[in-house]
């Protein structure tokens, strides 16, 4: 097993170790935020038919060149055709024929005149311009025909691709299917954050936010519960979730007396890759694979920041990949320090801070407390400040890479218009 790994280097491991996920069918009006495993060709024509646009009347665009509001041309209206209706017969020359919005263009007519350049009469109605050919007329076909690519695989579905597949009439989809994530916190000070907290104590919090990352991404988390340290208990609760696609322990996994995850992984079929990753928070870390079921194992670290930091880098990535997403870190900004930053050559750290734009520039402002056992500072902040391994200072002004975390942070309290 090797160890002490760039960030660099174990994301590169961890990502090699990782296969996208099957295909299976689901009800495309649940496909939302799902990836499509499959190419969507169109089965239909759409619209089916030529169409009016406008409510108004369909004309035949020769009688009208000479139309206008000083010399209207008056035509009889010699019948209706609503939308889901269509033409009792074609339209002839010097006739119109009163429409609505989404109608068919009854044959014949190749223009629509909108009721507001018109002076309404029945049976006969004055046309107060000369209209464009095909004006206020929707092509049948304009939006897609029989046998258009209309979405690529691998595309995530928003709202408008459900449209969409309606509107060819798929009420079913592929996609790629969801990770199961197995979650187990490990430690004799841990107690559920319903119970009584005695002195020495401490609430777990840990499985609460890696559940919560998952199901952000769209993973299934299942929780294993909180294991003694004792291996054992680690052991029985591990085993209740090796069938999950991936496995995410936290805490017991350094080099302490009581850490005996790692050993017990190896107990139950964990081949480990490595240990170690030169980061902070977040070295003591470790990545395996379940040899009997390919099932890949993370032991995160127990302090929350560290955990929570270990999965945006490593687990999270490797489950976008799992379900078929392309796109599989975060949104990087390049931002400005407000402030200068130190530290010893060796480590990548990812600094907790906060973002604000000031005239146009991003400065990234790391929040006061940056230990790994302050999870605040992780609400506190945006996103991580990537200060690299190698460098051991940089200066208020200069600029560095920030991961932004909040998914909904480009999001505007101020209107787009
Ligand atoms: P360990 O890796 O077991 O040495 O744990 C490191 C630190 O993380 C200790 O201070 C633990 O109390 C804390 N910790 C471990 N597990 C959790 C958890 N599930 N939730 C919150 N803190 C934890
Ligand atoms: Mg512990």
């Amino acid at each position: 097993m090797r160890e002490g790994l760039t960030v660099d280097e174990a994301q590169s491991e961890i990502l090699s170790a990782t296969s996208r996920l099957g295909a299976e069918t689901i009800s495309a009006a649940e496909a939302a935020g799902r990836v499509l495993a499959e190419p969507i060709d169109s089965t239909r024509r759409h619209p089916p038919v030529d169409c009016s646009a406008m409510d108004g009347y369909a004309v035949r665009r020769a009688d009208l060149q000479s139309a206008s509001a000083e010399s209207p041309a008056s035509m009889p209206v010699v019948y209706e055709v609503a939308a889901g209706g269509h033409a009792e017969r074609p339209l002839e020359t010097g006739e119109a024929a009163r429409i609505f919005t989404g109608a068919p263009l009854p044959p014949g007519a190749d223009a629509v005149v909108r009721q507001e350049d018109t002076r309404a009469g029945d049976p006969r109605v004055e046309i107060l311009v000369a209209p464009r050919l095909r004006e206020h007329v929707r092509d049948g076909g304009e939006d897609f025909e029989i046998g258009d690519r209309l979405i690529d695989s691998g595309v995530v579905l928003g709202a408008t691709h459900l449209g969409v597949l309606a509107s060819i009439g798929r009420t079913i989809v592929s996609v790629y299917q969801r990770p199961t994530v197995a979650i187990l916190s490990s430690g004799d000070e841990l107690v559920e954050p319903d119970r009584p907290v005695d002195s020495g104590q401490i609430v777990s919090s840990n499985s609460y936010t890696l559940a919560a990352a998952c199901r952000e991404i769209g993973a299934q988390p299942s929780y294993l519960g909180i294991a003694g340290d004792r291996p054992e208990e680690i052991e029985e609760r591990l085993r209740a979730g090796l069938r999950a696609d991936v496995i995410v322990t936290s805490a017991g996994v350094s080099v302490g007396d009581h850490d005996h995850v790692r050993t017990v992984l190896e107990k139950v079929g964990c081949k480990l890759r490595f240990w170690g990753v030169l980061m902070k928070p977040g070295y003591p870390m470790a990545f395996g694979v379940i040899e009997s079921t390919g099932a890949l194992v993370f032991g995160l670290p127990g302090n929350p920041v560290s955990a929570a930091v270990t999965f945006e880098e490593f687990v999270r990535p490797v489950l976008r990949k799992m379900m078929g997403q392309r796109a599989l870190y975060r949104p990087v900004v390049r931002a400005r320090l407000t402030e200068k930053l130190t530290k010893r050559a060796g480590r990548l750290h990812f600094v907790r801070v906060s973002l604000e734009l000031r005239d146009g520039e991003w400065m990234a402002k790391p929040t006061s407390n940056q230990s790994s056992g302050v999870l605040t500072s992780m609400i506190r902040g945006d996103g991580l400040a990537v200060f690299a391994a190698e460098s051991e200072m940089l200066e208020a002004g200069s600029e560095i890479d920030v991961q932004v975390l909040d998914s909904n942070f480009f999001d505007q309290t101020e209107r787009g218009f």
